[in-house]
């Protein structure tokens, strides 16, 4: 990974562009992601999820063009904390929050220190809602992209390369979930009757990080 590391890995216009594409396209999505959640939760979360991202993108995106990578994902974090309720709210508040602690108060990450910063989202995912990989979350999206990440960044991919093939991994494991039996959140509740369909969460993150992968290989 040592020459591939130096390469820019997503600077404070990178992060507005994912989280302004990710707004617009669980907005775009939001009757999809509530008819998945309808099947095996509470069908909310197409609205959830659409009520965070356009508070992110006028009290986040809005205004001040100064803002660093971590001042970006810190407010987002703490905007769906206080915005979205039920499982995802707090998850991908804590996803966003974790990630600004590593990135420090830079305006530009390299390739390591993004695969740090989404090392830490994730983990506080895992770490918040206690689930692991199969128990049909969106980790089931999160976790095989960080591999696939770190896989590209340390097969000297580039950056752009390896986000891209952390999204297919991503959307993958979305598709993966159909199977399973879920053992986290709302959907265990339904046992066996939660297999045969996509879970809701994963699917978010599925499209969370193509709209990364997308921002990164440009505007
Ligand atoms: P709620 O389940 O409270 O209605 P949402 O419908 O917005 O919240 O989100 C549901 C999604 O949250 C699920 O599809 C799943 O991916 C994710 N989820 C639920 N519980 C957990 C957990 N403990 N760990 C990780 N993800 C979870
Ligand atoms: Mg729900």
């Amino acid at each position: 990974m040592a020459s591939v590391t130096r390469h820019t890995g997503i600077d404070a216009g990178g992060v507005r562009r994912w989280l302004d594409a990710f707004g617009a396209l669980v907005a775009e999505r939001s009757t999809e992601l509530t008819r998945l959640d309808a099947a095996i939760g509470d069908g909310d979360h197409g609205t959830n999820m659409d009520r965070g991202f356009k508070a992110v993108r006028e009290r986040v995106l809005a205004g001040d063009e100064a803002k660093t990578v971590d001042q970006l994902w810190k407010e987002t974090g703490m905007t769906l904390l206080s915005t979205v309720g039920g499982a995802a709210g707090p998850l991908y508040g804590t996803f966003f929050l974790r990630m600004a602690a590593p990135a420090g108060s830079r305006s530009e990450l390299n390739a390591e220190e993004l695969l740090a910063a989404l090392t830490a989202g994730v983990e506080g995912v895992r770490r918040r809602g206690k689930a692991e990989r199969g128990d049909k979350t969106m980790l089931d999206a999160l976790e095989p992209a960080l591999d696939a990440l770190r896989t590209g960044l340390s097969n000297e991919q580039t950056v752009p390369a390896a986000l891209d093939a952390a999204a297919t991994a991503a959307e993958e494991g979305c598709r993966a979930t159909i199977p399973l039996i879920a053992r986290k959140g709302r959907a265990s509740y339904l046992g066996e009757r939660s297999r045969d369909h996509q879970d809701p969460g994963a699917t978010s993150s599925a499209y969370l990080l193509r709209t990364l992968a997308e921002a990164v290989a440009g505007p």
